[in-house]
């Protein structure tokens, strides 16, 4: 059997990757825009106020310097992403429709035969018997990636697999005078180098096509948010989160599989894994683990950083540079962050890591994977939903008899307050009837606490938003 998508659904396709592209592309000049800002607001004080705060230009000029730090991470990241589709096809992709504005989670269209989210990382996929293949040829590298990027079509049998590679990248990533630029013009070289690297094959020209889109602040916004989930995942300054959210979950499931074979280890999905972290420990824990994650921000990072790191601490970044809001010091404001804090390739994964990318209705609710899991683990996933008692339905299609799902996270409805032209469907439940749900659909409760957790929170910050979060584990009940 042979699948290829359409080739509308292809266009489309392109135009919304190119879009992405487009938001890390701008990410400079939306953040030098809010330098200007600051900057004109100064030049509107008296002299008298000029002078009790003339630090503050010093502050602004440091601030585009930590933005060009930043930008040279984005565009060695961009440098590395490869494409699953072929980029180079004409498209207008300048044409912003609003499609591409609404949250991650519509479907692009209506009209498709399989819908693809505009942030779904949903290959175009060649499926011939059980193996499903990405666009691009295997090239040379791949034994050296950590993960495979997993990619699946509704309603096809089989796993993929495939991974993403940087071969054709002359300049090494790990470029040291570029990484540590020692003022602004030196790392903005770096910056153009990269944008026209000497690439062998194919030409990226969609790197320069997509950087002359205009795009919506809102999509620059994600960049920030991919930014924030970087500490979160990968940085020192993350673990007080990681092991509020990650560890009772990476305990949960030592509890529940004690003793694993390294012959045959159980099997763990992580829908909504973000940029992978909590997929890479339970991998490192014995797991034959799959993330699935359907947003390409968020793939093109994770891939970056799995695939591509070949130190702990290999880049820094400042994330904390985009507000001057709730800041205790400019010096809090200003502070690097090197990541990641491990080497992913050497962490000690289990055989058969990798990362999913669509959207999680259409990938696992297909009758190939009904009861394959022998654990699924949901991290502040699953109000991510249209309608959560699909994911519920789902979960418990995909979970072996026996087999258990540990939950964790907030009801904070994603799509509780669009109130866009398109009337996107949310339901919204209680707690107390998401486990109703849960028990509906063949869950027993196991276990049940509270996780008090901030999400991608700054530590320094003067506001901090604290979930009281459930933390559960459902076994499945065996069927007589
Ligand atoms: N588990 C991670 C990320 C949580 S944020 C953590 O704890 O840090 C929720 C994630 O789910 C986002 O990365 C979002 O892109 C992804 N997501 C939302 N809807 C999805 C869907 N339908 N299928 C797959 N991933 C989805």
């Amino acid at each position: 059997m042979a699948r290829r998508y359409s080739r509308q659904e292809e266009a489309l396709e392109i135009k919304s990757l190119r879009r992405i592209l487009s938001a890390y592309l701008n990410y400079s000049d939306a953040a030098e825009e809010d330098v200007r800002r600051y900057e004109r607001s100064f030049a509107k004080l008296s002299p008298a106020h000029k002078d009790l705060l003339s630090h503050l230009p010093v502050k602004y000029k440091r601030i585009r310097w930590c933005i060009s730090v930043n930008t040279f991470f984005i565009m060695s990241m961009l440098q590395a992403f490869e494409p699953p589709i072929e980029m180079n096809q004409g498209v207008n992709f300048d044409d912003h429709d609003g499609q591409g504005d609404t949250v991650e989670g519509h479907p692009l269209s209506a009209t498709l035969s399989n819908p693809i989210d505009k942030d779904v990382c949903s290959e175009q996929l060649t499926i011939s018997g059980s193996h499903v293949s990405m666009h691009r040829p295997l090239h040379g590298k791949e034994e050296n990636n950590l993960i495979n990027h997993a990619t699946r079509s509704n309603g096809k049998e089989g796993t993929h697999i495939e991974s993403c590679c940087n071969e054709y990248v002359d300049r090494p990533l790990t470029d040291d005078h570029c990484k540590e630029p020692c003022d602004c013009h030196q790392s903005a070289s770096c910056h153009d180098s990269l944008t026209n690297a000497n690439v062998s094959s194919p030409p990226r020209d969609w790197l320069d096509m997509s950087s002359r889109a205009n795009i919506p602040l809102a999509d620059v916004d994600k960049v920030r948010c991919i930014i924030r989930n970087i500490i979160r995942d990968w940085t020192i300054e993350g673990q007080r989160e990681r092991d509020q959210c990650y560890k009772p979950i990476l305990k949960e499931l030592d509890r529940l599989f004690p003793s694993r074979s390294k012959e045959r280890p159980p099997s763990c999905l992580v829908p909504g894994a973000g940029l992978g972290r909590l997929a890479l420990e339970i991998s490192c824990l014995g797991f034959v683990s799959q993330g699935n994650e359907f947003s390409y921000y968020m793939m093109i990072c994770s891939s970056f950083i799995l695939n591509h790191t070949q130190a702990a601490g290999e880049w820094t970044i400042y994330p904390w540079i985009h507000g001057n809001c709730n800041s205790l010091s400019d010096i809090d404001q200003l502070r690097p962050v090197s990541f990641p804090d491990i080497h992913p390739a050497s962490a000690g994964i289990t055989e058969g890591f990798s990362m999913c990318g669509g959207d999680f209705v259409e990938v696992y609710n297909d009758e190939s994977q009904k009861g394959t899991w022998d654990a699924v683990v949901t991290c502040f996933f699953l109000d991510t939903a249209h309608n959560i008692v699909e994911y519920i339905e789902i979960i418990s299609n995909i979970v072996k008899d026996g087999g258990v799902w540990i939950n964790m996270g907030p009801l904070l409805y994603h799509f509780a307050d669009s109130y866009g032209p398109d009337d996107e469907m949310s339901v919204e439940l209680s707690l107390e009837d998401v486990k109703k749900v849960a028990f509906h659909y063949g869950f027993e409760l196991e276990v049940e606490t509270t996780i008090e957790t901030t999400y991608s929170a700054n530590p320094r910050s003067m506001m901090q938003n604290r979930y009281f979060a459930p933390l559960w584990t459902m076994k499945k009940k065996q069927k007589p």
